[in-house]
């Protein structure tokens, strides 16, 4: 245990966490130069293109140094605040950090968040000023940052490059030197935290774990504590660029359980895994149930691609256990699947992964969050609303609470009115201003989960010009003046288009929903009245006018494989669009909302 070192790296979104990861494998002879493909460690294909990690890894390093061998077990962390219970999982399950800062930006809201969870859990932090190879560097004022942040000697902070390979000795070395040994006692019960698990198609769920005390052996017979479930440990290891099969894995280290687990659902990050034949008393601490943040309805294009769309759904849950999903019937988009995800980037990775690995195409609906409702003949009991169109009659309902953010905002000080405003628009309370350096500050607020999902990411980028970054939590429901505004199509409510707005800006929400419906839906062969409702009333209408003349009456009726082609281009257009009554509605407007001038 003397020598084994287990960390994790942290840092804000582009500050350069995979490619330093990369070096260190290089370095350490991990991966051979050969096999070296930029950023190994993000190895779903989605996640290279967007350039971010969504599951975490981990992998041993094996390093000489000064004549003893030592393992370094590198935990990788996923960098998106929509996964942020497993961030802090992986940090559990570490004694050290790296905390990577770009030297060209400086101390942004996720570089503080996590260094946060890090503190937290007492691990050791090793500051890194990365990217010095870039002419626009700024050593000494981000050494200053960093330093005012953490209060360690300037002298502690390396300067690096992942891309020069700069520096990337003296992060071994201070790996090994400045980062403690875990502590546990070998001789113990056993107690392993799970951090992550994947699915493979030909062994089940692999679940990776840090054991804290005690040996997990192959053929064990294991618990696991929270789900209260039993398992053959038919395969365990240690990672490394591919599974390392051992006959045990010690107190300290870090490694992988096969057990014929077919679901990600049975294993749970920061579940505990002890020996059914002598089970420790209490589980590691810090374990939760995830909880989905956000629902959307997600339905098929065509409507007989329900059952399809059910066994997509379905596999797609057996390697991301956060995705939830119960079927559900709209009125207007007939049979598909209320899912709950953990925020807006997950759900878009959803979406996007059943485009791709499934080749269906859906609708999703308006994103909303989870309600709490009261009624006034039950006023002691709550009621979970995940779907607006399920609110109870209004005239019995006593009042509704929502979920509520605290959000951090770090931006360049002439930005702070701006960034205020839109706080305040969103229905977000200043808590606290604080300089970090002359011109940098850190906002936080308080404000409804709600106003996030709705186009709060693009409107903080364009009034900062992208010099801000956020970063929230949630700190739990509170009562606000909700009410339901539904939306008239050709005079259908059309279910999927509610949503639970504030009281204070119901009308202004309406008329600008009603505008952008105008513009997203094509004129069809009648007129459609646009409304927006509260209850019976009326409280914004637009009109889409009707179509003149049958578009193919302009080929005069001669050229065929010109009236071919655009009817083949209509078919094309119709791809993503829902016939609901009488009327064709593009997928865009589902999601109007969202994008509200
Ligand atoms: P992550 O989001 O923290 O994992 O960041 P990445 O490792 O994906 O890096 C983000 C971007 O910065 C990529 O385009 C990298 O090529 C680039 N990058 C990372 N490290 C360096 C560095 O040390 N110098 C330079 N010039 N670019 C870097
Ligand atoms: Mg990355």
């Amino acid at each position: 245990m003397k020598h084994i070192r287990n960390f994790c790296i942290i840092a804000h979104i582009d500050h350069g966490k995979s490619t330093l990861a990369d070096r260190l494998l290089q370095t350490t002879g991990t991966i051979s130069d050969r096999d070296m493909q930029a950023q190994a460690l993000d190895n779903m294909d989605l996640e290279r293109e967007r350039g971010i990690t969504i599951k975490s890894h981990a992998i041993q390093m094996n390093y000489k140094f000064e004549g003893q061998e030592y393992v370094l077990n590198l935990i990788d962390t996923p960098g998106h605040v929509d996964f942020s219970y497993e961030v802090s999982r992986s940090i559990a399950a570490c004694e050290g950090a790296l905390l990577i800062v770009d030297a060209t930006q400086g101390i942004e809201a996720q570089t503080i968040s996590n260094l946060y969870l890090a503190l937290e859990h007492d691990l050791e932090i090793i500051p890194i000023l990365n990217k010095m190879d870039l002419p626009s560097a700024n050593p000494e004022e981000v050494t200053d940052q960093i330093v005012e942040l953490i209060g360690c000697d300037p002298n502690d902070v390396i300067p690096a490059s992942g891309k020069t390979g700069l520096g990337v000795d003296d992060i071994l070395r201070a790996i090994i030197e400045r980062i403690p040994a875990p502590k546990g006692d070998e001789e113990g019960q056993l107690q392993a935290m799970i951090f992550d698990s994947v699915f493979n198609p030909f062994r089940g769920i692999i679940a990776y774990y840090r054991v804290k005390n005690g040996v997990i052996k192959k053929g064990d017979r294991v618990r696991f504590l929270n789900t209260g479930k039993d398992y053959n440990a038919d395969e365990v290891g240690i990672l490394k660029m591919d599974l390392s099969p051992k006959k045990e894995v010690r107190a300290g280290d870090v490694g992988y359980i096969i057990s014929g687990i077919k679901t990600a659902k049975e294993v749970k990050v920061g579940d505990t895994i002890t020996l059914t034949a002598d089970p420790c008393e209490v589980p590691i601490k810090g374990f939760e149930d995830v909880k989905p943040m956000v629902f959307a309805g997600i339905y098929p294009v065509e409507t007989d691609e329900y059952e399809e769309l059910r066994y997509s759904m379905e596999k797609l849950q057996l390697n991301d256990s956060s995705l939830v999903f119960e079927p559900e019937s709209s009125a207007a988009l007939g049979f598909g699947f209320r899912c709950g995800f953990l925020g807006m980037l997950h759900m878009e990775i959803i979406q996007e992964r059943l485009e791709r690995e499934f080749n269906m195409t859906v609708i999703t609906t308006v994103p909303n969050v989870s309600y709490y409702c009261y009624t006034t003949r039950n006023p002691e009991v709550k009621l979970l609303v995940n779907n607006p169109s399920e609110l109870p009659d209004p005239s019995s309902l006593d009042h509704i609470e929502e979920p509520y953010i605290k959000a951090q905002v770090i931006t360049k000080s002439e930005y702070i009115g701006q960034i205020m405003s839109l706080c305040i628009e969103k229905r977000g309370e200043l808590k606290n201003q604080v300089y970090l350096t002359q011109d940098r500050v850190e906002l936080s607020f308080e404000m409804p989960l709600a106003e996030i999902v709705f186009d709060f990411y693009d409107r903080l980028k364009s009034v900062s010009r992208g010099y801000a970054s956020f970063d929230y939590h949630p700190i739990g429901y509170k009562t606000s003046d909700l009410i339901r505004m539904d939306i008239l199509l050709n005079a259908e409510q059309l279910d999927a288009l509610s949503a639970l707005v504030h009281r204070s800006n119901a009308y202004d929400l309406g008329k600008r929903i009603c505008v952008k419906l105008k513009e997203l839906i094509p004129r069809q062969q009648f007129e459609i009245p646009i409304q927006a409702a509260i209850g019976a009333k009326i409280i914004a209408r637009e009109t889409i006018k009707a179509l003149r003349k049958d578009v193919t009456a302009k080929c005069y009726g001669g050229d065929i494989s010109r009236k071919r082609k655009l009817l083949e281009k209509q078919k094309e257009g119709k791809k993503r669009m829902r016939q609901v009554g009488k009327v064709e509605i593009p997928q865009e407007a589902f999601m109007a909302v969202l994008k509200l001038n």
